[in-house]
């Protein structure tokens, strides 16, 4: 019989019905991908000896046969068990290890691994892995010293099984694993053939070569997202139009006239870069990032500008209703009395309303639309789209990009995209998830800005929190108060109930902040409820908002200096730190309490570097550290796979190199169309063909 990579497992000379089964239920459904599960870690494998020739402190090997057992009771529960060769004796013991009792009894031969000790006259060896030899006859052989891998595994098929059934099988896949580099490109990074470097990972002879391959294999899954990436951005570049807007120094000059201030030289930088992308005829694609505050929104305003000034449309959008609401209510400020004409447009927007705009929108007659990812709706036609901004991107995924793209009416002409986010993406980590885009950072803040200082205070000392904001409000401040829960009634993991907006403000109200004007904010409120809210908060008719993260992205009132955060644990790193930019945009200093009683290290640990710092890139790197890059960005969702064997915090070298490599590659071969790139080809499209829309590029 031939064998394929596609052949069922059932159909594999050497793998019993049983263990095929076994290996169905992890997916492991075909030859292919049986060899395609890496183990995830290697263990070092000691030779195996004879217990006379083991020695006391060595991490040792060995088989026998088990003598006699002893579960142990009480305190210091646990399984004991004498363990005999033809040369003498070992005693074994797992501390909490009564399940042992299922799975050792005398007369069953072992393998044992682990550390010896001298105990008395004999060895012993604590916690030892265990491995139970086939009771009916044929034992596996004595193993030299070697490297085991270790699989991921499942209750019913432990990594040994799967180890075995991979060894079994891996000479019949390995000469048909395609090799997809050329010979000379693989040399000079050497590294070794695919085929060889699955080899390694199931069968290593040496440490070298389990890092070699785990190498290759991390720069395959580097080099596929990069050339994905690079080819739709070549596409892009080449093949779309975008309106080329009109630059010179007099429309420079009109729009910084609008602006209520001086641009900082963050906001410069980000500005020159823009006015640049924007007056080319290629689509801009730009991620700009700027820490919480640092002013994006007078950058996507002077982007804006530029569409109106060529009688162009622009649209910004916002991640939260009340972001996009706020969005326009600012912007009308700057914009009262010039001839731009403004409208918003959210999920909310009654039905005759939008009707109505969106014929203006169509005729032209709309020159910036704000809104929510209403804005995707599929009926939402500009009459000409020239820049589309998306603030706060890390809540949006590449499909909602691609799909404002569709939204021009004019199907040659593409909108210029510029994405803001607040999340400080480490420079490597933005490159590769969100690698067709341009990079500007807007360094720094605003002049005037006061640091803010951060305290963590238990629960019992919520009092400090209070007085402190009750103090400032008596001086003229405003406050946010931010909660986990809208309603009473929720528990948390632990039990403990969570703290919600309508109970803590009948605290506040009948406590610390009593006779201050407060007010709730969250998202079940009416639209109507929230802006008028919003519009008293501003206008410091209201003091303090009691609110839940609604208030999270751009809310921006620079008279509110203090924030409390109620169960700080609750939140995320990325959230605390967004939460934590509502205060200190004014010029009197401001304060963040975080009120929490952490339950794990992990939520003790995020409290004590928010304390320590507001560097927003600082924040996300031990955010990556603690929670790893699908969480953070939301990567899973956005349809970036994960990758298998790469590491992004461990493996940036490799990564620049996959960059490089892939930016020379397209530029050489833009569609990777000469024969010898076919599997290259194949194997990119089944990655990142749909995720990142490869399909019309050819
Ligand atoms: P973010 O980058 O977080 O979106 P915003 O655009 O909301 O920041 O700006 C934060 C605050 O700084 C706002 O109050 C805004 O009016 C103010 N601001 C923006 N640019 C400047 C500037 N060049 N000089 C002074 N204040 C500014
Ligand atoms: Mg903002």
């Amino acid at each position: 019989m031939s064998v394929a990579l596609t052949t069922a497992v059932e159909e594999l000379p050497g793998l019993t019905p049983r263990v095929a089964g076994l290996l169905r239920t992890l997916g492991l459904t075909n030859l292919g991908r049986l060899v395609a599960h890496l183990p995830t870690r290697h263990e070092r494998l000691e030779a195996e000896a004879t217990i006379d020739q083991l020695a006391s402190g060595a991490n040792i090997s060995t088989r026998g046969e088990i003598t006699a057992t002893r579960p142990v009771f009480g305190k210091r529960p646990r399984f004991e068990a004498v363990l005999m060769d033809h040369t003498g004796r070992l005693d074994l013991v797992w501390f909490n290890g009564l399940y042992m009792r299922d799975k050792i009894h005398p007369g069953v031969r072992v393998r044992v691994q682990g550390k010896v000790t001298r105990r008395g006259p004999g060895l012993q060896a604590v916690n030892p892995k265990v491995e139970v030899l086939s009771a009916e006859g044929e034992e596996p052989p004595e193993h030299e010293a070697a490297w085991r891998p270790v699989y991921p595994a499942s209750e019913q098929i432990n990594s040994v099984a799967i180890w075995r059934a991979i060894k079994k099988v891996l000479p019949l896949a390995l000469p048909l694993i395609e090799e997809h580099l050329p010979e000379a490109f693989r040399r000079e990074r050497e590294m070794p053939t695919l085929s060889e470097a699955y080899r390694m990972q199931h069968e290593p002879a040496s440490e070298a070569e389990i890092l070699g391959s785990r190498r290759r294999l991390a720069y395959d899954e580097f080099l596929l997202l990069q050339l994905g990436v690079h080819i739709r951005r070549a596409y892009l570049r080449e093949r779309l139009r975008a309106p080329a807007l009109k630059f010179s120094e007099g429309i420079d000059r009109h729009i910084r006239e609008r602006l209520p201030f001086v641009l900082t030289p963050g906001q410069e930088g980000a500005v020159r870069e823009i006015a640049a992308d924007l007056s080319r005829a290629t689509p801009a694609n730009r991620l700009i990032q700027g820490d919480v505050g640092s002013g994006k929104t007078m950058v996507a305003l002077y982007a804006m500008l530029m569409a109106v000034a060529s009688e162009r449309q622009a649209s910004l959008m916002a991640p939260t209703e009340i972001l996009a609401e706020q969005h326009y209510e600012g912007l009308s400020r700057i914009l009262k009395g010039s001839r731009v004409r403004l409208a918003l447009l959210t999920g909310g927007t009654p039905r005759p309303e939008r009707e109505a705009l969106l014929g203006k929108l169509a005729a032209g007659d709309v020159d910036v639309l704000i809104g929510t990812h209403a804005l995707l709706t599929e009926d939402v036609k500009f009459k000409e789209l020239a820049v589309a901004v998306i603030d706060e991107q890390h809540r949006f995924g590449v499909h909602q990009r691609a799909r404002l793209r569709a939204s021009a009416t004019d199907e040659t002409s593409t909108p210029h995209v510029l994405v803001m986010t607040a999340t400080p993406i480490p420079r490597t980590l933005a490159i590769t998830l969100f690698g067709d885009l341009d990079i500007s950072v807007v360094r720094g803040l605003p002049p005037g800005r006061m640091p803010i200082e951060t305290r963590g205070v238990s629960s019992e000392r919520r009092r400090d929190a209070y007085e402190d904001v009750a103090e400032r409000i008596a001086r003229g401040e405003q406050a946010y108060v931010v909660v986990p829960a809208i309603e009473p009634g929720e528990a948390g993991a632990g039990g403990e109930p969570i703290r919600d907006v309508r109970t803590v403000l009948k605290e506040l109200e009948e406590g610390y902040l009593k006779g201050v004007r407060l007010a709730a904010l969250h998202g079940r409120l009416s639209r109507e409820t929230r802006e008028a809210t919003m519009e008293r908060f501003r206008v410091g008719e209201i003091k303090a908002l009691v609110a839940t993260t609604v208030i999270e992205v751009g809310v921006d009132v620079p008279n509110a200096t203090a924030m409390v955060v109620e169960q700080a644990d609750r939140f995320g790193l990325a959230q605390l730190h967004q939460l934590r930019g509502r205060v200190g945009r004014g010029t009197r200093p401001s304060a963040c309490w975080l009120i929490a009683d952490p339950v794990t290290p992990e939520g003790e640990q995020r409290l004590a570097v928010m304390c320590q710092t507001t560097d927003g890139f600082v924040l996300a790197e031990k955010d990556l550290e603690i929670r790893g890059p699908g969480e953070v960005f939301g990567t899973r969702q956005a349809g970036i796979a994960p990758f298998k064997v790469a590491d992004l915090m461990r493996d940036r070298a490799l990564l620049d190199m996959a960059r490089r490599d892939a930016a020379a590659w397209i530029k050489r071969s833009p569609l990777l169309a000469y024969p010898e790139e076919a599997v290259l080809k194949r194997r990119l499209m089944k990655s990142y063909g749909e995720t990142l829309g490869l399909a019309d590029v050819g």
